[in-house]
């Protein structure tokens, strides 16, 4: 997939970069053994050929045996931004989705001992589940909306995203200060806790209160 899904729009937009944020959820960085950033947190990226529409399946590597789900806020990019102030910022989102930044956890934990980058524990096909967008003059996310993934019927993950250490303003300035940003390019802005290992099969839904749902088998 390399264009985006939105809601009540025909337009066409084609994905550009996809921004990862780490551990911007204190109870996530908790979970995972990390320190609660006090300043902006790590930054990774996927790709365009990661991405697939919320139904499709999720086809598991065969070179991992621990993929993790994490369901987050995806942001759109709506306009080219560098060096953001707050409004600026503010202004350069287009819209909204939930995302999942699905994670090969064995890869990645091998990659952090070494002080490797991460890349392969994040890149694979079909790594990255995305519903449609809602674009922002439609919703004016309050912060308020709940984010959750099942697996299975049992939940795993709930939060809202106003628990986001950065919310998606600050993220934008602080990513801004180092790349621009382009129409088209998305921002997953990071995980609450609850994440765990999925396995073949297993059946995942999801989402974001006010924003869309999510869902994907393993495969
Ligand atoms: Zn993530």
């Amino acid at each position: 997939m390399k264009s985006i899904k939105i809601k009540n729009s025909d337009e066409e937009i084609q994905i550009g970069k996809v921004v990862c944020v780490g551990r911007n959820y204190a109870d996530h960085a908790k979970e995972m053994g990390n320190e609660i950033p006090d300043k902006f947190p790590i930054v990774f990226m996927k790709t365009a050929t990661c991405m697939i529409n919320s139904g499709d399946n999720v086809v598991h590597p065969d070179y991992s045996e621990n993929l993790h789900h994490e369901v987050e806020l995806v942001l759109l990019i709506g306009t080219t931004v560098k060096n953001a102030n707050s409004d600026e910022a503010k202004n350069a989102i287009a819209g909204y989705a939930v995302g999942l930044d699905m994670t090969l956890r064995d890869l990645q934990n091998v990659s952090r001992e070494k002080g490797e980058p991460w890349t392969f524990a994040k890149i694979f096909d079909t790594s990255g589940v995305l519903s449609e967008f809602v674009l922002k003059n439609e919703y004016k996310l309050t912060g308020n909306e709940r984010i959750y993934l099942s697996v299975n019927g049992k939940i795993k993950q709930d939060a809202t995203v106003g628990l986001m250490l950065f919310n998606p303003t600050e993220t934008i300035k602080n990513i801004s200060k180092r790349m621009t940003l382009e129409k088209g390019d998305l921002i997953f802005t990071g995980t609450p806790a609850g994440v765990s290992r999925v396995v073949k099969g297993d059946k995942l839904s999801g989402g974001i209160e006010n924003i869309g749902e999510i869902e994907t088998t393993i495969v």
